[in-house]
């Protein structure tokens, strides 16, 4: 009788890179500030409940992830991070810490305010990431596609360019209505590859509160239903997942192809953070790196720096980086790439060439038992109240103290349980996808 494996959809886990990560070593710290935003995005997960949070509580949260995660950098998240009145403050504490501050932000109080802009700098601010996308309502910009809001990243990439040093990276929420637009943000940023560090494409995650679920706390029933942020999502917007988005930019884009990736902690053909890096010079796009690379780059920053590394703010590249060639046959096709357009245009001997990362994160899904399937070592942890809780949930600490629990209830396991199929990797019928929470990193 013969065997047949079954098949396996690109990319598989297998062909890339497993990053290391961990809960106590993991170069991502999260640290929100405030609840409070000047913008409303499509699947917040965060809810308005307290307002900014006192600095002492701000330190405390920063020398905890500084303790126990090993970070190398801060992301200062929210709500939104720069209408908090001592940002500069918190900057400060981060810098003085040792650590990177890296702000996510909508960028609305940076908009033509270059004054601010070097304030940040000089508190020491490592870089943005700037949300933009078209399910925002973004003064000025509401109803606008993807392709008209590359101007407005454009505004964002060369105030950031124009201050220099610092990093600037573009996060952008996929929902079924934009993600046709993919593959003009890449473009965009391919050509901007001078002044733009990297892309981060979040699939839109929301819960589908169903009555087949019991939601409990502890044990006690609570009502999934308007209480949690992430409770009224709507379920033809929730069918996207981290294959997807990598499928259209391949697509597109053969010198794109993905390096490292974290997986689920339940669903082992789970794909939840996958993660590319690019290298072109202005105008011409040589490939991306491979597996061989990325393990080099994680395994030495951790040998040399004693902790991982995510984020470098220039992206040029020496030329030097090139003899990874010697044991990555995907350097060695961007190696070739660059020498062939030497040949051609022999001044390209002479310009820069740039790294661009492209990350893909999906958020959690509920299995059909009623497993929360998070990311695996979970980059975007956060503090509160004393512990490590996923940020992409911590409301539900805020609100009921403890994570929720989803659970098919008593009569529809009883009935057989076939009302919940399980979100599969590999069954893609939009129909039968469950979907837990949120998003918005
Ligand atoms: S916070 Fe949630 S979505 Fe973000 S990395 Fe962690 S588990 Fe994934």
């Amino acid at each position: 009788m013969t065997t047949f494996a079954p098949p396996v959809e690109k990319p598989r886990k297998r062909d890339i890179y497993r990053l290391p990560w961990s809960m106590n070593d993991n170069p991502f710290g999260w640290l929100e500030v405030t609840d409070r935003c000047n913008v409303y995005c499509k699947g917040c997960y965060r809810q308005q409940l307290t307002g900014h949070y006192p600095m002492e509580q701000i330190k405390h949260d920063i020398l905890f992830l500084k303790e126990w995660r090993n970070c190398d950098h801060i992301s200062i998240a929210g709500g939104e991070p720069l209408i908090h009145p001592q940002i500069l403050e918190i900057l400060e504490f981060i810098r003085d810490q040792g650590l990177k501050p890296l702000i996510l932000t909508n960028g609305i109080r940076l908009h033509q305010n270059m004054e601010f802009l070097r304030e940040l700098k000089a508190a020491g601010c490592f870089g943005f990431t700037f949300h933009i996308d078209s399910a925002q309502r973004r003064p000025g910009w509401f109803g606008k596609s993807e392709l008209e809001l590359c101007e407005l990243r454009q505004q964002y990439a060369e105030m950031v360019a124009s201050v220099g040093g610092m990093y600037s990276s573009f996060g952008c929420t996929i929902y079924p209505s934009n993600i046709g637009e993919i593959p003009a943000i890449v473009k965009w940023a391919n050509d901007n590859i001078d002044i733009v560090n990297g892309l981060v494409f979040i699939t839109y995650s929301g819960s589908v509160v169903t009555e087949d679920l019991a939601y409990t706390v502890g044990g006690e029933e609570v009502s999934a239903q308007g209480e949690l942020s992430y409770g009224d999502a709507d379920a033809d917007e929730i069918t996207l997942t981290s294959r997807d988005v990598y499928d259209i930019i391949r697509k597109h884009y053969p010198h794109y192809d993905a390096v490292m990736y974290l997986g689920g902690t339940q669903v082992h053909s789970a794909i939840k953070w996958l993660i590319s890096m690019q290298m072109g010079q202005k105008g011409k796009m040589f490939g991306s790196v491979g597996p061989k690379s990325a393990e080099a780059f994680m395994a030495g920053g951790h040998f040399l720096f004693g902790r991982y590394i995510a984020y470098m703010a220039p992206h040029r590249m020496p030329k030097l980086a090139m003899v990874a060639s010697l044991f990555d046959p995907h350097m060695r096709k961007i190696h070739f790439n660059f020498w062939r357009e030497v040949l051609k245009n022999p001044r390209k001997l002479f310009e820069p060439i740039y790294s661009q990362s492209i990350g893909i994160v999906q958020g959690p899904d509920i299995t059909e038992d009623g497993r929360a399937d998070m990311c695996d070592s979970c980059p975007d942890i956060t503090v509160w109240d004393g512990k490590l809780v996923h940020s992409c949930r911590m409301d539900e600490w805020r609100i009921y103290g403890n994570y929720v629990t989803p659970q098919v209830k008593k009569e529809i396991a009883e009935a057989g349980g076939e009302l919940l199929p399980e979100r599969r990797e590999e069954d893609t019928d939009e129909d039968e996808r469950i979907y837990l929470p949120v998003m918005g990193d």
